[in-house]
């Protein structure tokens, strides 16, 4: 039997038997993504394969001349001898975990994926295979997600208490997934709830897909309104403290992100309040995960590999660390996620 059917390589997971990348880095020939994140679908290759509910978010992101092919969750395909197939992954909408079977030999990459609910997407499915390769950007036991019901309860008294004050509340997400995810739990009995552009973009492509999102409206098609007051906008961080948030007078700002988990992370971004709530696993789903999948080889990518690597060589498990974070992550590219 084959022991290896991926390797990682400088343009990112290569499988030589199938010709293909999984997740690649730069441009390739023929690339298979886990799900629509810009740190995961990079444009310019020839060949996209995906799972058939991302399609209309990855469609937003890579717009160029491609050739995509999209196959439901748990339906195979034959690419180069190797069998591929795409199953739930619980991050965002289409997000999936990649199977790859060849001789027996089965391999799993990951992608990003969590454990929680999620209304807005297909929920995480244990895949049984002989090597893991996950990702494990919250790979510390310091990240343990509080209930999101919990955390939606919390959002919605700041904005209630908000509204009774005459503010506007300014919800900071990542447009992909989050955004959605933090509109699914919104209680729009409070009032209106208004949109940036990116974010705006990324719900019409759930709507699209047959995800049922609360209405919202584009914050740049309001004609005129005099008063924001009892409003919420979702927005992207990258909007915060610009010109852009100055019409909504006086508001309140909050952050949902995994890492308000890490004192101190709310106050450099100087937001008012900061929300725990993330598409990753915590450390606690991550082990949980890993046990799911029965893998006899672990290998770990993104985020705090080398910690979670020793840790579960200190189980006994046979894990390797590709890759590591040197930073405690506040500006990495995973940040909002
Ligand atoms: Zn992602
Ligand atoms: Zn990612």
């Amino acid at each position: 039997m084959v022991d290896n059917l991926l390797q990682l390589t400088p343009r990112g997971l290569y499988c030589e038997l199938g010709g293909f990348y999984v997740d690649p880095y730069e441009p390739v020939e023929r690339a298979i993504v886990t799900h629509a994140h810009s740190d995961h679908a990079r444009p310019g290759c020839r060949k996209y394969l995906a799972a058939l509910p991302s399609q209309h978010l990855l469609r937003l992101r890579l717009t160029e001349e491609a050739e995509f092919t999209f196959v439901d969750y748990g339906q195979s395909l034959d690419v180069g001898g190797v069998k591929v197939s795409f199953h739930p992954a619980g991050h965002i909408l289409g997000s999936a975990q990649v199977r790859l079977e060849y001789r027996g030999r089965v391999e799993v990459v990951s992608g990003d994926y969590k454990l929680e609910s999620d209304l807005t997407c297909k929920a995480w499915e244990p895949v049984v295979c002989h090597r893991l390769i996950s990702e494990c950007t919250f790979g510390l036991p310091v990240f343990r997600w509080p209930d999101s019901a919990v955390i939606a309860g919390e959002i919605n008294q700041w904005w209630r208490a908000a509204a009774e004050e005459g503010k506007c509340c300014l919800l900071y997400g990542y447009a992909v997934g989050k955004s959605q995810r933090l509109l699914s739990l919104l209680d729009v009995s409070i009032g209106p709830i208004y949109t940036h552009g990116a974010v705006e973009k990324a719900c019409q492509a759930y709507r699209v897909s047959g995800v049922s999102l609360p209405d919202t409206e584009y914050v740049g098609a309001v004609e005129r309104r005099d008063t924001w007051a009892g409003a919420l906008v979702l927005a992207v961080p990258s909007a915060h403290g610009t010109s852009w948030t100055r019409r909504f007078g006086n508001c309140t700002t909050a952050m949902a992100s995994g890492w308000m988990m890490i004192r101190g992370t709310r106050r450099r971004r100087s937001m008012d309040r900061g929300f725990v709530i993330s598409d990753h696993v915590d450390w606690p789903s991550l082990l949980r995960a890993i046990t799911a999948s029965r893998a006899e080889s672990i290998w770990l990518m993104h985020g705090y590999t080398v910690a979670v690597a020793r840790y579960l060589r200190e189980l006994g498990k046979d894990a390797l660390a590709l890759g590591q974070r040197t930073f405690d992550g506040s500006e990495d590219a995973e940040y909002l996620t």
